[in-house]
């Protein structure tokens, strides 16, 4: 049984010493003291069904035995800063993750967090091209750090603070966009950018292959306009880019389609970035590229102190085996292809419902007050998520407006979860 401070007494706390900027989701925030494969439980020991999976972090499950017995041994053994000494773990990994990519993606750089990845990545397009210039997807999410910042494009999370050298390109958005579908036309504003914002020449491109993210705003589980990246990623190379995939959300077998979130739309990027659900909730991150960008890293030294130490990438490691043992990928397509038909059925009975959209166990429900004006239900989306946290169902929150669910579960959910989550849906929406 919990024995730890109250509910109350975590608030004041977190409240008195950590950052204002914080947030949590619900009237009555959860405090959650302990994880099982796809549940949570409070200090009450009450279990919840977890649709979110710590923003997609979760892959294996909570607190998967081999994930955290790998973890536990590493310890054991040695658990230092990187790789100023040889050790096999974090070079075994490499050479697994590398396995996962296509076409010339050979080298790893290990990192911390996403940022971390993307800032990388994006410091890599320029040091390579000799170029400043990125384009980056409107709507998107990268990061928090210079760079990062600058290639994120919401302004709930763009500081005044100098972000130089990225131009947000139309977002292929099927469900809102100017073009519907057709990614091809969408992919016109990125050469439109490049010709008239710049000098015709870039760094690169950097896009989320199904954009996804946080709780205020952006993404909200936007599937890319079908031919948009073969099309905008031969614009970029004809103008010297290079293509930069942020895979933080999509990859990791997640779209149950594919390993790799880009993958679903036949392209090859040049650079692959990773986070989240890499180390299923222990930190870490990563950039994959081609031995010959990564060459531009020699020019001067690059050091992180923990980026890829040995305890982050022995879970990494165990996730990749977990993933193929337990058939996750199999099981994000067939548990997701249910979900997705059941939540579209929903939206047959439903005016709120405007969209169901998303791949795999990476699903987003929009909610609209009018279907023809496609008007954000901001409130009710709240409502309809708390009310289904009282009924033990924890998804997110996100979209430009708030107003989507993002139901991004660990992958080992399971039929029986999906039916359950849907009814308990069901069930919220007649009660509106
Ligand atoms: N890219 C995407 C698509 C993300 O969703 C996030 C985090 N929400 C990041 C990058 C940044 O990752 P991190 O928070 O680990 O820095």
């Amino acid at each position: 049984p919990y024995d730890g401070p109250s509910t109350a007494e975590i608030i004041a706390k977190r409240r008195e010493f950590l950052s204002p900027a914080l947030f949590h989701f619900y009237n009555t925030p959860l405090n959650i003291v302990e994880g099982q494969k796809q549940y949570v439980f409070d200090e009450t020991g009450r279990r919840y069904l977890d649709a979110f999976g710590g923003i997609a972090t979760v892959s294996c499950g909570h607190s998967h035995p081999e994930v955290v017995e790998s973890v536990i041994k590493q310890l054991k053994l040695i658990q230092h800063s990187t790789t100023l000494y040889l050790n096999h773990t974090i070079s075994d990994f490499a050479e697994a993750l590398v396995s996962t990519l296509p076409g010339d993606l050979k080298v790893v750089f290990f990192t911390n967090s996403g940022t971390e990845a993307n800032e990388l990545a994006m410091m890599m397009a320029r040091l390579y091209t000799g170029c400043n210039d990125v384009v980056s997807l409107r709507n998107s999410y990268h990061g928090n750090a210079a760079a990062t910042m600058g290639a994120t494009a919401q302004s709930n999370w763009k500081f005044n603070v100098v972000q130089s050298g990225v131009h947000h390109a139309i977002n292929p958005d099927p469900y809102r966009g100017i073009f519907g579908s057709d990614g091809e036309k969408y992919a016109r504003d990125v050469h439109d950018l490049i010709q008239f914002g710049t000098s015709g020449q870039v760094a690169g491109f950097i896009g989320e292959s199904i954009q996804a993210s946080y709780f205020l705003g952006v993404g909200g589980i936007v599937e890319l306009a079908p031919g948009y990246l073969p099309a905008a990623y031969d614009i970029v190379r004809r103008a010297g880019g290079v293509c930069i995939a942020d895979e933080v959300q999509s990859g990791f077998a997640r779209t149950g389609t594919h390993f790799w979130g880009f993958q679903s739309q036949d392209v090859i990027p040049d650079i692959v970035t990773m986070a989240k659900g890499i180390g299923n909730g222990i930190p870490l991150g990563a950039v994959v590229t081609t031995p010959e960008i990564a060459g531009v890293l020699s020019r001067r030294c690059y050091f992180n102190t923990f980026g890829g130490n040995p305890m982050c990438t022995a879970a990494g490691h165990a996730v990749l085996r977990v993933i193929q043992e337990e058939k996750l990928q199999e099981n994000a397509f067939l548990v997701g292809s249910h979900l997705k038909r059941r939540l579209t059925q929903l939206k047959d009975k439903y005016e709120l419902i405007g969209d169901v959209r998303g791949r795999g166990l990476m699903l987003g429900v929009e909610f609209v007050t009018d279907r023809d004006l496609k008007t954000p239900a901001k409130s009710e989306t709240l409502h309809l998520m708390d009310q289904m946290k009282e009924m033990g169902v924890l998804v997110g929150k996100g979209g430009f407006y708030g107003n989507v669910f993002r139901i991004t579960p660990p992958l080992c959910f399971t039929l029986p979860d999906a039916d359950f989550l849907v009814d308990v849906m069901d069930h919220a929406l007649s009660k509106m």
